[in-house]
C-alpha cells in the first residue's frame, strides 16, 4: 500500500480487502492509508477521473489537508467501483444522493452511487475517513441507503463531555463498569457502530446520538465492529458496519473481489 501512496497510482490489487459473510449477504471491506499522491498535481492523476461537481467540491475546501484526503477518497473508492464493475474509473459518473438536498443535490454529496453510461452501478456503498485512513464497505445491490460503515479512532473519544454527548444512560453505566484501560476502546467501537447505523438508515446526525442504542436488543441485520487487525488498520482505530435491508448474493462481485488479489 505504502508503494502505491508514492506514485500517485493507488493499486485496488495491492490494498488490503476482505469479505465479510453477513445475513445481508456478503459484504466487501477495503481499508488503508490514503493515497495523497492522487490528489497533487490538479488537472492530472486523481483529479482527472473524477466529474466536475467532485471538482467543485474539492475546490471549495479552505484547507489543502482537507482537500487532499477529499480527493484521495474519491479517487479510491472511484477504483474500487470501477474494478468490481468491470469498467473503467473515468467512465463513471457520480450520481450521491442526499436526503435533505433531494433533486436538488450537486450528485456528489450525501449516499454514495454511481452510473455508467445513464445507468446505476448495482452497488451499494459507505466511505469513512479518520485522519489519512479510509474504509470503504460495498455490498451488492441498488445504490442508495442500506449500508453504512465508519472508521473511528480511540483518541477521538477520550474528550470529557463524550460520554453526555454520544452515550446512552445504558452505555453510559456499561462504560463506567469497564477497566477504565479498556475504555477509550469500547468508546470508539460503540461510536463507530452508532454512525454506521444512522448512515445505513440514512437518519443521518439528526437523530441525537444519546438516544441511539449501540446495542439493541433487536438488531438491523447487520451491525457490528470488525477487528482493526482484519483489515491492516492501526489497533487504536474501531471499525462499525450497519447493514438494514437485505441484498441479493450474485456472483460478480465476489468474482471480481477474488479476482482482485492475483
Ligand atoms: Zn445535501
Amino acid at each position: 500500500m505504502n508503494r502505491s501512496a508514492t506514485t500517485g497510482e493507488w493499486d485496488v490489487n495491492e490494498s488490503v480487502h476482505i469479505i465479510l459473510p453477513t445475513s445481508a449477504g456478503p459484504l466487501l471491506a477495503w481499508a488503508g492509508r490514503l493515497p495523497a499522491a492522487a490528489a497533487e498535481g490538479e488537472g492530472h492523476g486523481g483529479y482527472g477521473i473524477l466529474d466536475p461537481a467532485e471538482l467543485a467540491r474539492a475546490k471549495a475546501f479552505t484547507s489543502e489537508e482537507s482537500r487532499v484526503e477529499f480527493v484521495a477518497g474519491r479517487v479510491v473508492q472511484r477504483r474500487v467501483v470501477a474494478e468490481l464493475a468491470g469498467r473503467k474509473a473515468a467512465e463513471l459518473r457520480c450520481a450521491y444522493t442526499c436526503n435533505q438536498c433531494g433533486a436538488d443535490g450537486d450528485g456528489a454529496h450525501g449516499q454514495p452511487g454511481y452510473l455508467f453510461r445513464g445507468e446505476p452501478v448495482p452497488l451499494r456503498l459507505s466511505f469513512s475517513r479518520c485522519a489519512d485512513w479510509f474504509l470503504l464497505v460495498i455490498s451488492q445491490g441498488s445504490h442508495g441507503s442500506g449500508l453504512g460503515a465508519d472508521l473511528e479512532s480511540a483518541g477521538n473519544t477520550t474528550f470529557d463531555a463524550f460520554d453526555d454527548v454520544a452515550l446512552t444512560s445504558a452505555e453510559r453505566q456499561h462504560v463506567a463498569s469497564l477497566p477504565l484501560a479498556q475504555r477509550p476502546r469500547w468508546r470508539a467501537e460503540t461510536w463507530a457502530r452508532k454512525e454506521a447505523l444512522v448512515k445505513a438508515t440514512g437518519a443521518g446526525l439528526r437523530r441525537d446520538p444519546a438516544t441511539i442504542e449501540a446495542y439493541p436488543h433487536q438488531e438491523p441485520a447487520v451491525l457490528e465492529n470488525i477487528a482493526p487487525h482484519r483489515l491492516g488498520l492501526p489497533a487504536d482505530f474501531a471499525v462499525g458496519v450497519a447493514a438494514v435491508v437485505n441484498v441479493a448474493v450474485h456472483e460478480p462481485v465476489l468474482g471480481a473481489a477474488g479476482r482482485a488479489r492475483h
